[in-house]
């Protein structure tokens, strides 16, 4: 079981920005429109996510660190149909695995809370305890146990560009969620969770940038299409500015990029990509998210189509905007 949790703990834990990953979608998951979270050393030495979510009873606390025990996925049948971030159940014995865990937790139907000491999937302690309604998992010395995979891990300072980076795409996910991320007692990262995916974005692209970018808005067929693409003058010399999420999970398609770059023709020069933040809503049926454990890549049922209808919304919205 520990062995088996170790190497789970391989594809799922790469590095701090994987921990926070990881548990941040546990916090959406749970409903929290509240997050926080606290590196120490760009997550190396700390890792503190706090959420205002749903919280976890004493049992399920004990229960979460066990593998493949998600609340998430009770049938088959519904693993082709994810609404949830989170569904494998591997996350936290894997963090658990390879790193000092203190969860703790609360319901708002319980008096009281639980936390829960782990380290290296040994479970050290569990005892009641107060705390407000929600979940403050605590992450720290990632690795200890394992140096081959410490001997990876960069300096504390790309780690932290990771996260913060991270938890920009996080932002733009989620709008009507505040996220904040904190290191060494500063505030790095925050968002204003109002809602506005304009407002969220002006925080990270800059205020000036996204008021020159055009509102998308499209209902159709096979998809809906929400978000901000740039004007043809706005371009940058990469794609890194582009970010895709498809029912609310950031995913990387270099299909999608494709499609976008087409719309645009030649209105821009070869080498040069619009900025863009997209949310594209399909049928959950027809969206694969169980590809590769991180899930950043999905597959699509009717890609061809879905891409044709995307190429069309994108282009005649260009056009309509006289852009
Ligand atoms: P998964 O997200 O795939 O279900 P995890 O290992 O990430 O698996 O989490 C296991 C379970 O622990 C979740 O299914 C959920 O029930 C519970 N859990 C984890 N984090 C939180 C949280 N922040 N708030 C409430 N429940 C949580
Ligand atoms: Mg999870």
């Amino acid at each position: 079981e520990t062995i088996a949790n170790q190497i789970a703990a391989g594809e799922v834990v790469e590095r701090p920005v994987s921990v926070v990953k990881e548990l941040v979608e546990n916090s959406l998951d749970a409903g929290a429109d509240r997050i926080t979270v606290e590196l120490s050393q760009g997550g190396i030495t700390g890792i503190k996510v706090v959420d205002n979510g749903c919280g976890m009873s004493a049992r399920d606390a004990e229960l979460c660190f066990q593998r493949h025990a998600t609340s998430k996925i009770r049938r088959a049948e519904d693993l082709n149909n994810i609404l949830t971030l989170g569904f494998r159940g591997e996350a936290l014995p894997s963090i658990a695995a390879v790193a000092r865990v203190t969860l703790t937790t609360r319901t708002a139907g319980d008096l009281g809370g639980t936390v829960v000491h782990i380290e290296a999937g040994q479970i050290k302690e569990i005892s009641p305890a107060g705390c407000p309604v929600g979940t403050t998992v605590e992450v720290r010395d990632l690795f200890f146990n394992t140096p081959a995979r410490r001997k990876f891990l960069k300096s504390a300072t790309v780690e932290t560009g990771q996260v913060s980076d991270l938890m920009s795409r996080l932002a733009m996910a989620r709008p009507d969620v505040r996220f904040e991320l904190r290191s060494g007692g500063r505030v790095l990262f925050s968002s204003p969770g109002n809602g506005s995916l304009k407002d969220t974005a002006a925080g990270i692209f800059g205020t000036d940038n996204v008021r020159s970018m055009l509102e998308v808005n499209y209902q159709g067929r096979l998809l809906s299409l929400t978000g901000l693409i740039s004007k043809p003058v706005l371009t940058r010399a990469s794609r890194q500015y582009q970010n895709f999420f498809i029912n609310g999970r950031y995913i990387r398609s270099g299909l999608v990029s494709s499609v976008l770059q087409q719309a645009y023709q030649t209105q821009i020069p070869a080498g040069r990509f619009p900025v863009a933040i997209l949310h594209l809503t399909l049928d959950p049926t027809q969206v694969d998210v169980n590809v590769h454990p991180t899930k950043m890549e999905v597959r699509l049922a009717r890609e061809k189509e879905v891409l044709e209808e995307l190429l069309e919304a994108l282009s005649k919205h260009l056009n309509l905007t006289g852009a």
